[in-house]
């Protein structure tokens, strides 16, 4: 195990000033220790029971668990499951609601509740409704649900939509669009709008393909990763184990991130209880903490440095791709002031990187949501991808591309067509010979475009498979008046939260519990961010007396009363195989899923792991992108109302999750590994609170452009001058973010603020 320090090239990351109470190492005993207090407690023989049931992982797309059992990857690696994992299925066996709680807490009560407090309600164990003017949720009965479901979807296409999250299945997911696919409706906005579309878009545009292009034996390959905007010690544990054993074989990694998150520093992993654990394994071998939202200028610097030193891959650029000679021409021509000024990073760091990459034999570009959560997402993206194929590291084994997905079924939904983007050629021409007909050709509602649609009163009708679009959204207070736009919202969850106390339609809202993954009466798939199928086996709730219902059955009864017999027999399909059989004639890379039910064979999607330099684009080359200098200026402190006078500063947020949350669903208060408190706290560098005039631990105000958070606490941490972080949902409400124009996604890592004493 390399724990020499002298292997990495700086001895700490430049920012590395972090508080008292955040620990040396991420992960370590922590760890274990959540899992001992978990599994000895009285849930723990249901907990794990669960870990052991034959299911993927319900919590990140890293993806674990299926028929190779719950605690093996697709390697037939043992030992893993984190911790993550297991904060999910706790929540998933807690008992059910009793249906005498609504009775009593009013709307308004249930407002009261954090998302922590909703989520620990338990499990929704009954179909209710509020409907307009009334105080309480109630209980309602199959047919009236169905009844009202179906008028709301006989409106006309435009104005009906839905939304959906990654924890259901693919077979749901296929469902779901084709049942708006055949009402003529491309409003299939997603999650994944919300986070990883622009790498699903850039990546089309440069490799003809919306995935990762890397397996996870690949992977094995690397001696090089370079993870950017991904905080992977908490939200991919697992991908932690893979670093690990990367700077064990000698190779090395380099972390791009404006916080220096602990995990990614050092990492104690239980799944190396002696060497690692408790002593913690090196991680970063160089740590650039860049100006939030400069991703495209810090990589276009490490092509220049590549240039500079000679060691582009110019025959391989002509041989395999197409423009790229404009991209290495920009690469030259910006000069170093300009690249280091914007991105906040020294040359020297640059060209260190830039050393480590040629020097390696096999590079892994992993990103997540600090590359796509910003007004240039794509750009960023592209940068990524140029340096890539600039460096040859694309199009064989050990090298490509890795955008690390987040929620476990997310990139599913996106092959079983759930997109208001347009669908890949194939599966288009898949549905479309299936519906007798072309799909329509109005562009559908993504994520934003939905909410702005129902603020200006265009939609009727909304079904949400999953997730928290209230929560979710920034500007929550447009997103509440938006969804009470909507005259039926009907939410299909399997525990609460805050969208179904806030998001409210204008008369009826509906929530309907489901079976979660380890419950269905059928076989059910899921695809991870590694391009992997995992088939999960039936399962039985825990809930006793329960009115729970499987999505797949409300679905297809949905769809019967709305289309008939058209284009399928909806009622045949409650049997999940034969959903399996039309997604293995309609998704291409699919085929195997038709068979799976017999052989209980998983498989790698076919086509999506790329090992040669021949790309699925129209001329087989990968395509480069000249990306533009992005405009990072923040405004005056007027901008925000506030006087010379007033003490404060103004920052770029980025808006992240705490290490106990995932997505919107926080499973505990503090966060310990920044040393946060609580979830109203803002992380800040004491330069910064210096120039400001202001204090660790003082109480300031933070004001973004639609609201402000009061009684915010300062708590010094790791993080970049100039940036600080705070905890999303719940600063959500301060701002009306910027989208990324060809994605959709909002910028949530960098919303300009002002933070003042109160
Ligand atoms: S890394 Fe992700 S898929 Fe693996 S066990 Fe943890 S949460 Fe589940």
């Amino acid at each position: 195990m390399s724990q020499d320090k002298s292997q990495n090239v700086q001895q700490f990351p430049p920012f590395n000033d972090k508080n008292e109470e955040a620990p040396d190492i991420g992960g370590g005993l922590p760890v274990i220790e959540y899992w001992a207090k978990h599994t000895i407690s009285p849930e723990g023989p249901k907990l794990w029971k669960t870990l052991l049931h034959h299911s993927a992982c319900l919590s990140c797309s890293w993806g674990t668990g299926g028929q190779k059992g719950g605690f093996t990857n697709e390697d037939g690696e043992k030992l893993q499951r984190c911790m993550k994992s297991v904060e999910a299925i706790s929540a998933e066996i807690k008992p059910g609601i009793k249906q005498q709680f609504f009775e009593q807490q009013s709307i308004t009560e249930l407002q009261k509740l954090t998302s922590m407090e909703a989520d620990r309600l338990g499990r929704l164990s009954f179909p209710m409704i509020l409907r307009a003017g009334k105080s309480h949720y109630e209980r309602i009965s199959w047919s009236e649900i169905y009844q009202i479901a179906e008028a709301g979807f006989r409106k006309t296409p435009e104005r009906v939509a839905s939304y959906s999250s990654g924890r259901s299945s693919n077979e749901a997911a296929f469902l779901l669009q084709l049942m708006m696919r055949s009402l003529g409706s491309n409003n299939l906005a997603d999650c994944s709008d919300l986070c990883h579309a622009p790498s699903t878009y850039g990546l089309q545009q440069m490799f003809g393909t919306k995935t990762s292009i890397v397996s996870l034996e690949s992977l094995n390959e690397a001696d090089c990763v370079v993870l950017s905007g991904a905080n992977s010690a908490y939200n991919h544990p697992r991908l932690m184990n893979e670093l690990i054993k990367l700077r064990e074989r000698g190779g090395k990694i380099i972390v791009i991130n404006p916080i220096m998150e602990i995990g990614l520093v050092k990492f104690g992993s239980p799944a190396f209880p002696i060497k690692s654990l408790i002593p913690g394994s090196d991680i970063a071998s160089l740590y650039l903490q860049l100006i939030p939202g400069s991703d495209s200028v810090l990589f276009t610097g490490i092509q220049k440095a590549l240039i500079e030193t000679g060691n582009i891959k110019t025959e391989f650029l002509q041989a395999y791709t197409e423009g790229w000679e404009a991209v290495v021409e920009n690469a030259r021509s910006i000069s170093w002031e300009t690249i280091t000024e914007i991105c906040g990073v020294s040359q020297a760091e640059i060209e260190a990187a830039a050393a480590i990459i040629s020097n390696a034999s096999c590079v892994v570009f992993g990103w997540a949501m600090g590359i796509t959560q910003h007004q240039n997402g794509v750009d960023n993206v592209y940068s990524i991808g140029n340096t890539a194929l600039m460096s040859g590291n694309i199009g064989r084994e050990g090298a490509g591309v890795m955008p690390v997905r987040g929620h476990s079924n997310v990139q599913g939904f996106g092959s079983m067509g759930v997109t208001s983007q347009k669908i890949k050629k194939g599966l288009q021409e898949a549905l479309e010979r299936l519906l007798g007909r072309s799909l329509s050709t109005v562009k559908g509602y993504d994520t934003r475009s939905l909410i702005e649609a129902a603020d200006e009163h265009k939609v009727d009708t909304l079904i949400c498979l999953g997730g928290n679009l209230y929560g979710a959204n920034p500007d929550s207070t447009q997103a509440k008046r938006a969804l009470g736009n909507i005259e039926t919202i009907i939410y299909l969850a399997t525990k609460p939260n805050l969208g179904h106390f806030h998001g409210l339609a204008k008369q009826n809202t509906i929530v309907i519990p489901v079976l979660n993954r380890f419950e269905n009466p059928h076989k059910t798939t899921v695809e991870s961010g590694n391009n992997f199928v995992r088939l999960n086996d039936e399962g039985k709730t825990h809930l006793k007396n329960a009115d729970l219902i499987p999505e797949v059955e409300f679905l297809t009864e949905l769809a019967h009363r709305i289309h008939g017999e058209y284009p399928v027999d909806w009622r045949q399909l409650r049997d999940t195989k034969f959903i399996r059989k039309l997604i293995a004639q309609t998704v291409p890379g699919y085929e195997k899923i038709g068979t799976i039910d017999e052989t209980k064979e998983e498989f790698t999607i076919g086509g999506r792991i790329i090992n040669t330099p021949h790309f699925p684009t129209e001329n087989g080359k990968a395509k480069m992108f000249v990306t533009l200098l992005p405009q990072l200026t923040l405004p005056d402190r007027k901008a925000f109302g506030a006087s010379e006078q007033t003490q404060g500063i103004v920052v770029a947020l980025i808006t992240a999750r705490s290490y106990a949350q995932h997505n919107t669903v926080v499973y505990q208060i503090e966060d310990k590994y920044r040393g946060m408190p609580h979830r109203n706290c803002i992380l800040m560098n004491r330069i910064d609170l210096e120039k400001a005039g202001l204090k660790e631990h003082q109480r300031v105000t933070v004001k973004g452009n639609a609201g402000k958070l009061e009684n915010v606490e300062i708590i010094h941490g790791a993080v970049r001058p100039g940036a600080a972080l705070m905890f999303y949902p719940e600063v959500n409400v301060i701002f009306n973010a910027q989208v990324d124009k060809r994605a959709g996604t909002p910028a949530y890592k960098r919303v300009p603020v002002f933070v003042y004493a109160n």
